[in-house]
């Protein structure tokens, strides 16, 4: 069996230690050729031992760095992550940093790589066209990683040149999914932190009690599959067992169930196509009883109803959104911006910041500073809120 060597961005977070432990299940598969982090370096050492890769790469260089991880090829500064990868040679690149920091990965990936497995959702919203005209561009395939669009292509995978009426995305609702809005305001991080469903880096996290999460995947979905914002529709799905799905022309829907398990969607589409077990617990739909659904309230959450805004204004629009969100998630999980100003954050920054087209990569960067200057100066000129 040809051993397929993987380059994993962000190894230490929440999606890169669940890919290798894929990885570790599977020697005869993969190789993990290349390993990132930003900052988690002790972390980053002790994975450097124990999958021996040929580089690796971490944004902030650390003091010393330990004489047993020195037999590899190490990376550092801010462009570490994008030079690793260059000089690793890998088959495949899992880009699985968060938040917009990860775009120019996921633009050196499409560059080195022959696959593009996408956790970083936030990568392909800001980089919209640029990044998919880039992959078709360069012949490279970008396989979904997040659940829902993992579920939808590989739904679509039935479509046979069938037209696609409608997607349908699940949304477990979040940590506040059942609260009632005035004590959503002040929710605390330790509340938003527990999700009900899925555990997951802090970022995201916090973007699934906002909902924007969903949002940003609704744009992820126009992205990957070319449906516009009106046949994305989401319903809320308590349970996440039903990952998502694809409504046809007849009004036959399809779906893919399974026990929320992220490793599911990672090891799919990191042996893509074949299915490689992963130790998933089977699915015992009696003991679930019943799967529920309900319509999402964008009353109390305006951000997964702005990301329909976003989508249908296009240009800079969902880097705005994206951007602003940024800023404020990182200033809610330092204890420093109530839960509901990330909502008004956003939703000021969208109706502040005039929005334009998007030629080159120059246009993203320069939206997103300029949401991220917006969302400080309106956070630190509106304190306490
Ligand atoms: P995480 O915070 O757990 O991990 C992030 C990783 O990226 C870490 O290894 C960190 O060192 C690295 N990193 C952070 N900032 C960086 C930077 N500026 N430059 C280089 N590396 C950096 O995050 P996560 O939950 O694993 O999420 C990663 C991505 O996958 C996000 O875009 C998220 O939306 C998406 N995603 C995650 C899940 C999940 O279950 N965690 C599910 C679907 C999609
Ligand atoms: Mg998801």
């Amino acid at each position: 069996m040809m051993i397929r060597k993987i380059a994993i961005l962000g190894a230490t977070g929440s999606i890169g230690t669940q890919a290798l432990e894929i990885v570790r299940l599977h020697p005869d598969r993969f190789s993990a050729i290349c390993l990132t982090a930003h900052s988690s370096s002790e972390k980053l050492f002790d994975l450097v031992r124990e999958f021996r890769p040929k580089v690796a790469a971490l944004c902030k260089e650390p003091a010393i760095l330990p004489e047993d991880v020195r037999f590899c090829e190490w990376f550092f500064g801010e462009d570490a992550t994008q030079r690793a990868l260059e000089a690793s040679g890998a088959d495949d690149a899992l880009c699985a940093v968060v938040g917009i920091a990860g775009l120019p990965a996921v633009w050196t990936a499409l560059g080195v790589c022959e696959r593009v497995l996408l956790a970083n959702k936030e990568a392909l919203v800001a980089g919209g066209d640029l990044v998919l005209e880039r992959a078709r561009k360069l012949g490279r395939e970008i396989l979904p990683v997040d659940s829902e669009h993992s579920a939808i292509f590989q739904c679509l995978r039935a479509r046979e040149g069938n037209p696609v009426r409608r997607l349908i995305l699940t949304a477990s609702g979040g940590a506040l999914r059942d609260w009632p809005a005035e004590e959503m305001e002040s929710a605390t991080v330790e509340q938003v932190l527990r999700h009900p469903t899925w555990k997951m880096g802090g970022k995201i996290t916090v973007d699934c009690a906002t909902m924007l999460n969903k949002g940003l995947e609704v744009i992820e979905a126009n992205r990957l599959f070319g449906m516009p914002g009106e046949k994305i529709d989401v319903v809320v799905h308590p349970e996440s067992v039903i990952h998502s799905m694809v409504e046809f022309e007849d009004g036959a829907v399809l779906a893919q169930l399974g026990n929320p398990d992220m490793r599911g969607p990672i090891g799919y589409a990191m042996g893509f196509p074949e299915r490689i077990p992963y130790g998933a617990s089977p699915l015992q739909l009696p003991a679930y009883g019943a799967l529920t659904f309900r319509e999402p309230d964008f009353a109390r959450f305006p951000l997964l109803k702005l990301a329909y805004a976003a989508l249908e204004a296009g240009g800079t629009a969902p880097i705005l959104y994206n951007g602003a969100n940024e800023v404020a998630v990182a200033r809610f999980l330092a204890g420093r911006l109530r839960f509901g100003a990330i909502a008004r954050t956003v939703i000021a920054a969208m109706e502040t910041i005039p929005t334009g087209p998007v030629r080159a990569l120059e246009d993203i960067y320069a939206a997103d500073q300029a949401a991220r200057r917006f969302a400080e100066g309106w956070i630190g000129g509106n304190d306490g809120i």
